[in-house]
C-alpha cells in the first residue's frame, strides 16, 4: 500500500482505521467503542477492551516461536551475551511475576525499576505488565536525588534494583544510591528487591525492608502467574521525559492504545516483522528502550537486541560486529550516539558484514546533515531520521520503508506517521504558515493511540504544559518546525532555544548545523547570550574531531564563524566561539542549552538533576574564564 493512502485514511476515517489497525494484537475482550473523546483533550481509545501488554509480547508467540530467540543482551561490561528465547522468556517472566506476586504487588500499583541494561530489567517490566502493576524504571545513571524524586511521584509499593551498574569498565554501585534515595523520599518503598549481579562485594541488604531477587527466584522458578486482563484504557507504565527543558514530566501510557500504536510502528515504519531482528542502542531507561528494545520487537514477534556498553568499546566497531552476529535488519541509534563514532576513524564502519542490515533509524536530536552524510557514506545503508517525544511513544515524523517508502530529505525527518494531523502554526497568531516558513509544531488532537494519557497524578500539569498554548485546543510539541511544499518538515529546535539578534529569530539547529560542516567539528551547541546592543548573540560550543584534521581549535573557531556567515548570513555570525573537550548533555544524550546559555551569561546553570557528566560543566566554565 502507498504511504498517501494509509496516511489519509487514519485522518479522514481515523476510527475505521484504528479498529483495523487494533486486529494486531489480541484482545481478551473486544473494544466495545474505539474512541471516547467526551472530555477533550483527553481521549480514551479502544474502550472497554481487555487486553495485557505481557500476554502480547511473549504468551502470544509461544506456540509459532516458543524456541526463537526473543531477546539478546550482549554487555561488553560484564563480557556476557545472553540469548533468550521466547520460552525462556515466558518461564523468567512468569518466574519474576510470581516474585512480585509473593511480595504483595498487585494491579495498579507501582513498581520503580532502577537497571541498568540487563535481561532482569526486562524481565521485571514485563512481569509488572502481567500483574497489571505499573512500572516506573528510572535510568540507572541517575543519582540519589534523581531516583527520590521520581519514588516520590510514583510512591511505589517495590523498587527493584540491580546492585550495580557498569560504565567503561568501572563499576557503579546502586545499592548505596537506592539506600541514599529511600532515606531522602517521603514515601519511600517498604520493600527494595535487589538483583546482584556480582559486581558489588559490599552491596548489603537492610533487614526486613531488602530481598534478595536469586533467593526468591529458586523459590518461586516455574511458577506460572495468571495474566491479569486491564481495561484498554488503565496505566502501563509512568516515564519521565529527559529534562531538557526543566523538570521532567511523568508521562502516562496506556495499554490497549500502547500496543496497537507499536504494533503499526514495527512493521510500516521500522519494516521489522516476526522472526527478524531489531537492534536498538538506547537504555532500557528512555522511551525508545520501552518501545523499541522491550514491548514493540515483542509485541511483533521479532528478535530484540539489547546493548550495556560503550559504543567504543572494545572498539568503535561494536555496534556494527552485533548487526554482523545477529542478522540485526533494523538499527535504531540517536545521533549523539553517531557523533561519538564520528570522532572515531570511518574504517570502523567497514570492517563487519552488513549485508542483513536494511536501515538505520536515528532520533532523539536533530540529526544535522554533516553527520547523517558521514553515516550514510559510512555504512552504505538508508538513514532515516524519526521525530518523537517521551510524550508520544512512537514516531511522529519518519519515513515508511513497511509502506513504500518516500525519499530521504536530509535534514528532515520525513512526514507524518498515521493518525498524526500535525499543523505548523504562527506562536502569535496560532494560524498555519505556508510551507517553508517557520512556526511551533502542533497535533490536532485527539492524539493517536500510543501517546501520553497524562501526566501521573497531574492532570493539570499536562493541559498548561501542552494544550495551554493555543486556541483551539492543539497539543503543542515546544519544537519549532518548517514544512516544504512536498509536506516534509524540519525540526529547527525547541521553542525556548530560539535566539533574537536585533529582531532576527534564529533557530539554535540552523547555526549548530552550519558549524558542523567543518571537518574538523564533532558536535557543536549555539545559545543565545544577553547583548546590551543586540538583544543577545549566537555563541557556539564546539568540540572536535580527535583524528582525520589538522586544524588547531583557533583555527576550527574561526572556520566556523566564516561557514554561518557563508551559510547564514552576518546576522547569525558567533559572536565568541570556545572549543571544549565535552559538552554538558543529560543522560539520554540531549544538548543541555540552558545550562550552557546560564553559566555564558553569569546565572545557576538551574536543574542539573539529568545532567550526564558533571565536567563537561566545569570545562565550560573554564572556557568562559579562559575566553574564547
Ligand atoms: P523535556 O521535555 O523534559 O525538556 P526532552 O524534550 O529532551 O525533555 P524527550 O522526550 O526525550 O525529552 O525528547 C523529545 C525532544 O527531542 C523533542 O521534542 C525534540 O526537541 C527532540 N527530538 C527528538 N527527535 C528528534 C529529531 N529526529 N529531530 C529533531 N529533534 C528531535
Ligand atoms: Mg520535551
Amino acid at each position: 500500500m502507498c504511504y498517501e493512502d494509509f496516511y489519509r485514511r487514519s485522518i479522514d476515517e481515523p476510527e475505521a482505521f484504528w479498529a483495523e489497525q487494533a486486529k494486531a494484537i489480541h484482545w481478551h475482550k473486544a473494544p466495545a467503542r474505539i474512541l471516547d473523546y467526551s472530555n477533550p483533550p483527553f481521549r480514551k481509545w479502544f474502550c472497554g477492551g481487555e487486553t495485557n501488554l505481557c500476554y502480547n509480547a511473549v504468551d502470544r508467540h509461544l506456540d509459532e516461536r516458543g524456541d526463537q530467540i526473543a531477546l539478546v543482551v550482549v554487555s561488553t561490561e560484564t563480557d556476557t551475551t545472553r540469548e533468550i528465547s521466547y520460552r525462556e522468556l515466558h518461564r523468567e517472566v512468569n518466574t519474576f511475576a510470581a516474585v512480585l506476586k509473593s511480595m504483595g504487588v498487585d494491579r495498579g500499583d507501582r513498581v520503580v525499576i532502577y537497571m541498568p541494561n540487563m535481561a532482569e530489567a526486562v524481565f521485571a517490566m514485563l512481569a509488572c505488565a502481567r500483574l497489571g502493576a505499573v512500572h516506573s524504571v528510572v535510568f540507572g545513571g541517575f543519582a540519589s536525588h534523581n531516583l527520590a524524586l521520581r519514588i516520590d511521584d510514583a510512591k511505589p509499593k517495590l523498587l527493584i534494583c540491580a546492585d550495580a551498574g557498569m560504565r567503561g569498565g568501572k563499576v557503579i554501585a546502586y545499592k548505596p544510591l537506592v539506600d541514599a534515595a529511600c532515606d531522602e523520599a517521603q514515601s519511600p518503598p517498604p520493600h527494595v528487591l535487589v538483583v546482584s549481579r556480582g559486581l558489588d562485594p559490599q552491596c548489603t541488604l537492610i533487614e526486613g525492608r531488602d530481598v534478595d531477587f536469586a533467593t526468591m527466584r529458586s523459590q518461586h522458578e516455574g511458577e506460572l502467574v495468571d495474566v491479569q486482563w486491564l481495561e484498554s484504557n488503565e496505566p502501563s507504565y509512568l516515564l519521565y521525559t529527559s529534562g531538557t527543558t526543566g523538570k521532567p514530566k511523568g508521562v502516562q501510557r496506556d495499554v490497549g492504545g500502547y500496543a496497537v500504536a507499536l504494533a503499526l510502528s514495527m512493521w510500516s515504519i521500522y519494516d521489522v516483522r516476526a522472526g527478524q531482528v531489531m537492534f536498538s542502542t538506547s537504555d532500557v531507561g528512555w522511551a525508545v528502550g520501552h518501545s523499541y528494545n522491550v514491548y514493540g520487537p515483542l509485541i511483533a514477534g521479532a528478535t530484540s537486541v539489547l546493548y550495556e556498553g560503550l559504543p567504543t568499546s572494545p572498539d568503535p566497531g561494536i555496534w556494527w560486529s552485533i548487526c554482523e552476529r545477529y542478522g540485526v535488519r533494523t538499527m535504531f541509534s540517536s545521533p549523539t550516539g553517531i557523533r561519538v563514532l564520528k570522532k572515531q576513524d570511518a574504517s570502523w564502519l567497514k570492517k563487519h558484514d552488513l549485508s542483513k542490515l536494511q536501515w538505520l533509524f536515528l532520533a532523539g536530536e536533530p540529526l544535522d546533515e554533516p553527520t547523517a552524510h558521514w553515516i550514510t557514506d559510512g555504512i552504505g545503508k538508508t538513514v532515516i531520521d524519526n521525530y518523537w517525544q517521551t510524550e508520544t511513544g512512537w514516531p511522529v515524523l519518519a519515513l515508511m520503508p513497511g509502506l513504500d517508502m518516500k525519499p530521504v530529505k536530509f535534514g528532515s525527518p520525513g512526514l507524518p506517521t498515521p493518525g498524526y494531523k500535525l499543523r505548523v502554526i504562527d506562536d502569535g497568531t496560532g494560524e498555519d504558515v505556508a510551507p517553508g516558513k517557520k512556526g511551533v509544531l502542533v497535533i490536532e488532537p485527539p492524539l493517536p493511540p500510543g501517546c501520553l494519557t497524562t501526566i501521573w497524578n497531574d492532570d493539570a500539569r499536562f493541559l498548561s504544559s501542552y494544550f495551554s498554548h493555543f486556541k483551539p485546543l492543539v497539543y503543542s510539541s515546544l519544537d519549532w518546525a518548517i514544512r516544504d511544499e512536498d509536506g516534509y518538515t524540519f525540526i529547527l529546535g525547541r521553542t525556548d532555544d530560539v535566539i533574537n539578534v536585533a529582531g532576527h529569530r534564529l533557530g539554535t539547529r540552523e547555526i549548530e548545523e552550519s558549524c558542523a560542516t567543518c571537518p574538523s567539528v564533532a558536535e557543536a551547541a549555539v545559545i543565545g547570550v544577553h547583548d546590551e546592543l543586540k538583544g543577545q548573540v549566537p555563541v557556539v560550543f564546539a568540540t572536535l574531531k580527535q583524528a582525520g584534521h589538522d586544524e588547531t581549535p583557533a583555527q576550527a573557531a574561526a572556520h566556523m564563524r566564516q561557514q554561518v556567515v557563508e551559510q547564514l548570513g552576518a546576522v547569525a555570525r558567533p559572536a565568541r566561539v570556545y572549543v571544549v573537550n565535552a559538552l554538558p548533555k543529560t543522560r539520554s544524550g540531549k544538548l543541555l542549552r540552558r545550562s550552557l546559555q546560564a553559566l555564558a551569561e553569569s546565572r545557576d546553570p538551574g536543574d542539573l538533576s539529568t545532567l550526564d557528566d558533571p565536567g563537561a560543566l566545569d570545562e565550560v566554565r573554564r572556557a568562559l574564564e579562559r575566553g574564547p
